[in-house]
């Protein structure tokens, strides 16, 4: 998930998180330009289901291929 500094739009990364709601998470952030380094926090809302699993199918699980790289953020995951 690419996050833009708010002062100066270099690219921030996200540091730490809280879950909030089952659909919603605070994502506090820290811009990578050392001569800002200004930190915010961001919210992250599920906003519309555009698509859910068809009735009668298996649930969804989490894919594999990206859970097992080390530079996947996982927002969701706790902290
Ligand atoms: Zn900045």
């Amino acid at each position: 998930m690419l996050v833009r500094c708010p002062t100066c739009g270099t690219h921030a990364r996200i540091v730490a998180s809280d879950q909030l709601t089952n659909n919603t998470r605070m994502a506090y952030c820290q811009c990578k330009n050392i001569n800002c380094s200004t930190t915010f926090s961001i919210v992250i809302e599920v906003h519309k289901v555009i698509r859910s699993p068809l009735q009668g199918s298996t649930p969804p699980t989490h894919q594999p291929e990206l859970m097992g790289n080390p530079n996947q953020t996982d927002m969701f995951s706790e902290l």
